[in-house]
């Protein structure tokens, strides 16, 4: 049975939702109250006038009562949901890993508006969305279907690369001393705590996998990629960022990015969590070059390239790790 039109109709209604969410979400109000209003004369929007799509069609994006012109933006989201929805129903299928696929692309789509209206990701989308790849993965082994030896292999470089982490953040304060004024301890200290819960539970699944029944083994290992994924997307653009702070001797990274990358890392693993890392800056370098002309401003909102590099990885990852193991760049 072909469901395409059953989940471009979805997206649009979901989108309807992550219009409400981009709106909302960066100004720290509640998603679900109050309802649909009009932001020029206050009056609630009906239910006839809140169609994804249709309505603002009908409309012509304007009120109904005062007339005011609804931003382009809320028709674009719906019908960019839509389209994207349709699309991973044809790419995935009915399979397990379509659910939470779509949950990830519906955070993308947040991410990316917010990221360009106001250069901030809001962390209910990446650190909920980091929370939500953890528990699919539990759910959902299909998600990483990992062998034992592969789980060990990335739980290792995930323990190797917070290592390397925390020594950058030793020798920080030798380099960067006028850049930590704006560090928050708070949220340093809760975010160690689960670094060090995620390796001690990466060591613990992966030393005791063979103990447990065969039918849980899928879900331990699956779990135990989510984690080493999380941990490794974060960790890689962490580090740069250090790295980047102590040779520019200027904050260089936002610590959104570090978020959506172990957003990433939790729904997609290691492997494509690595190779976002390397494509992204591919295409905010040519955004980047054509903004500073434009405006002479260099700081660009990194997260959507990252969220492009992403989705790349996510549907031709495969062909492009094989393609440079071949030996594609070798001469
Ligand atoms: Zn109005």
């Amino acid at each position: 049975m072909d469901l395409s039109a059953v989940f471009f109709i979805l997206g649009a209604l979901i989108g309807s939702f992550l219009n409400v969410c981009i709106v909302r979400l960066p100004r720290e109000r509640s998603v679900v109250f109050p309802s649909s209003h009009c932001v020029h004369c206050l009056k609630p929007i009906a239910w006839y006038d809140n169609i994804p799509l249709i309505s603002w069609l009908a409309l012509r994006g304007k009120c109904r009562h005062c007339k005011a012109a609804f931003s382009f933006r809320y028709f674009l989201v719906e019908l960019l949901t839509a389209l994207v929805f349709w699309y991973f129903y044809r790419h995935f299928g009915l399979t397990p890993l379509l659910g939470p696929y779509l949950f990830m692309v519906s955070c993308f789509i947040v991410a990316t508006f917010v990221d360009f209206a106001e250069r901030i990701i809001p962390d209910e989308v990446s650190v909920g969305g980091m929370w939500a790849g953890i528990g699919f993965s539990i759910l959902i082994p299909q998600l990483h279907p990992v062998k034992p030896v592969d789980a060990a292999f990335g739980g290792f470089l995930a323990g190797a690369l917070v290592l390397i982490c925390l020594v950058l953040t030793w020798i920080y304060p030798l380099f960067c001393k006028h850049l930590l004024m704006e560090q928050t301890p708070e949220d340093d200290r809760s975010i160690k705590i689960w670094v060090v819960i995620s390796l001690l539970l990466i060591s613990l699944i992966n030393l005791c996998v063979y103990q447990l029944p065969p039918g849980l083994r899928p879900h331990a290992l699956s779990f135990s990629a989510a984690l080493s994924g999380y941990l490794i997307g974060g960790g890689l653009i962490y580090a740069m960022g250090l790295m980047g702070d102590i040779i520019f001797k200027k904050e260089s990274m936002g610590g959104g990015d570090v978020k959506l990358m172990a957003l990433v890392g939790a729904f997609m693993g290691w492997q494509l969590a690595v190779l976002t890392f390397f494509l992204a800056p591919f295409f905010g370098a040519v955004y980047g070059i054509v903004e500073k002309i434009r405006t002479k401003d260099s700081t660009i909102a990194y997260g959507p390239f990252l969220i492009l590099g992403a989705l790349m990885s996510l549907f031709w990852g495969q062909e492009i790790i094989r393609f440079i193991l071949a030996g594609g760049f070798s001469f």
